[in-house]
């Protein structure tokens, strides 16, 4: 993010970018839209699509004993009577008297609504979970919830995974998926939305060594950001204090990064000890404690659970990768998260040179995310390509047809230099990787 734009009007801009090229829509926009969901357009899902396939991998390719998973979203409701949702998923809310606005309650807010001025109420507790009625008719005994969090799909399956893929402890469990929670203030674009999906990775430790793994996933989360080309110095812990704690932790850290609107939590990492397969093993009747053959022992493992949320990481990458420059704005977003890889443009729509670049392009669709583009002139498909984010440019011009080469040019750098035709795919490839 460029330091010289405004704070105040950055996310204005970053929103209308996200619509203009097709990142996110707001959801049901024709009918003036719902409030707080949000759709991915063509670009945006192959951001999102990266993302999660980046994440998937650093979990499941890079660690022989993590094991992938995809729960259901509606579960048994025991299952959030046991996970404490039921009876704690709750936040403080007032009503206004007059308009009827609800808000989440704190401190400074007052006795006075925010908006009309009417009189607030005293605060009640408002789960956050969205219920559902499963089957046809609709009565208490029917009651569901949509998921809250991604993370009890996997405790509930524990002994399933651990069993059918013959993993011993310690080893973990990722899944993707979506989560809903009823937010009284949602808000800041796709930072806080009603439906949003989650990237969970739940590690089983033996008792005992959680404060070694719990430090082990800190650092190598926090790295995963880095890595992907994040501003190492927007990025921070913040350790919960007591106070901050969940019931269910020993300890908690949330990774931040400094968003326009204030530093944020974009994932949280907890050591959750054995409080979530202890309350299953207590409201299932099922024992969920594991058997460590070479010990000959059983114990309830504890968990470190990281909790990335995959909106508010996309957020995170497009706000940390919008650059204005003097005549241009640029998404300067990590090749492996930009959603088009490589653009193709003929200089000229004649000349032979239209038929060159679309069969370079068919040559080379298939590999990569590619975009043909032979409209306008040529700096206003670079200019697109820049607000897309693009890594990269070939242009097929005249020189092409007397040595077949063509230019490649590198988004951030706006360099250009001449490689042969029959090396783009490999230069790509290098360049990508
Ligand atoms: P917050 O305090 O911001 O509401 P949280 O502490 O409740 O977040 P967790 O329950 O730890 O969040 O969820 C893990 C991750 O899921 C968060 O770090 C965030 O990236 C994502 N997440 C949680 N709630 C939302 C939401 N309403 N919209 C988008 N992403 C969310």
């Amino acid at each position: 993010m460029a330091e010289n734009i405004a704070k105040s009007s950055f996310m204005e801009k970053l929103v209308s970018l996200c619509k203009r090229r097709g990142f996110i829509f707001q959801s049901s926009e024709i009918y003036g839209g719902i409030n707080s969901c949000y759709d991915y357009g063509p670009l945006g899902v192959e951001m999102k699509n990266n993302i999660k396939k980046l994440w998937w991998s650093s979990m499941t390719l890079d660690h022989d004993n993590i094991e992938g998973l995809d729960a259901s979203i509606l579960m048994h409701p025991k299952v959030w009577e046991a996970s404490g949702h039921i009876a704690g998923f709750t936040d403080p809310l007032v009503d206004c008297n007059k308009c009827k606005m609800r808000f989440k309650y704190d401190e400074n807010l007052g006795k006075k609504c925010p908006n009309c001025g009417g009189e607030l109420s005293d605060f009640r507790k408002f789960n956050l979970m969205f219920k559902t009625f499963m089957g046809p008719v609709e009565e208490e005994a029917n009651v569901i919830y949509m998921r809250p969090e991604t993370a009890q799909g996997i405790y509930v399956n524990f002994l399933n995974v651990q069993s059918s893929s013959r993993q011993k402890i310690p080893f973990g469990i990722a899944q993707i998926g979506k989560a809903f929670r009823n937010e009284i203030t949602p808000g800041n674009f796709i930072f806080r939305t009603r439906e949003f999906e989650q990237m969970e990775m739940q590690f089983f430790v033996k008792p005992g060594n959680d404060d070694s793994w719990f430090e082990k996933w800190k650092e190598e989360r926090l790295e995963w950001y880095k890595q992907l080309g994040l501003n190492k110095d927007k990025l921070k812990f913040h350790d919960h204090s007591e106070k901050e704690l969940a019931h269910y932790a020993k300890r908690a850290t949330d990774i931040q990064y400094d968003f326009p609107f204030g530093w944020q939590e974009i994932e949280g990492i907890h050591n959750r000890t054995d409080f979530d397969l202890k309350r299953h093993t207590e409201y299932s009747k099922k024992n969920m404690a594991y058997f460590d053959d070479e010990a000959k022992e059983r114990y309830i493992p504890y968990i470190i659970e990281t909790s990335a949320g995959c909106d508010r990481s996309l957020l995170c990458f497009l706000v940390d990768a919008y650059v204005e420059e003097a005549d241009r704005v640029v998404l300067k977003l990590h090749p492996k998260i930009a959603p088009i890889k490589v653009a193709i443009f003929p200089l000229v729509n004649r000349d032979g040179l239209d038929e060159i670049a679309k069969n370079l392009y068919d040559r080379i669709k298939n590999k990569f995310k590619v975009f043909f583009d032979d409209s306008g002139s040529i700096g206003r498909r670079y200019r697109r390509q820049d607000e897309a984010g693009t890594p990269f440019g070939i242009t097929v011009d005249s020189q092409t047809k007397t040595d077949e080469t063509v230019t490649l040019r590198d988004r951030d750098t706006m360099k250009q230099e001449r490689i042969k035709i029959d090396d783009v795919y490999k230069e790509l490839e290098r360049r990508l990787s």
